[in-house]
């Protein structure tokens, strides 16, 4: 990413993204980083979020949750069958990634804090 250009992050995915052209005279109200991210976090995407703060504030200081462990329980929760729990992947990696951008959280992995918007796979989070 081009440092010179300004960047902010998607309200729907969170992932940063970098000022371009065609918004040269919108770019303060501009919020969604594609059209595909235009409607919001979908439904499942917000309980993703609350189902992460709610673990981290049950468990011990310092756990950190898998990103899968998250779309496997809101799968068990929204009666989901056999693999239909990896569609809720991407929504629990996009609720992870709005949490870092509001400074709640880090994914690591490997133990290592990486960077939300180009990190591949599963990862865990955590506290900040
Ligand atoms: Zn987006």
């Amino acid at each position: 990413m081009p440092a010179h250009l300004p960047s902010k992050v998607c309200v729907t995915c969170g992932r940063s993204f970098t000022w371009r052209k065609k918004w040269e005279r919108t770019w303060d109200e501009v919020r969604y980083c594609s059209k595909r991210c235009r409607g919001g976090p979908s439904a499942d995407d917000q309980a993703c979020e609350i189902l992460i703060l709610r673990w981290l504030n049950e468990r011990p200081c310092g756990t950190s949750i898998c990103s899968s462990e998250v779309a496997r329980a809101l799968a068990v929760a929204n009666g989901c069958i056999d693999d239909e729990w990896r569609q809720l992947l991407e929504p629990a990696r996009s609720a992870a990634r709005r949490l870092v951008a509001s400074g709640d959280v880090v994914i690591t992995q490997r133990g290592d804090v990486v960077d939300p918007s180009t990190t591949k796979g599963p990862f865990r989070i955590r506290w900040a």
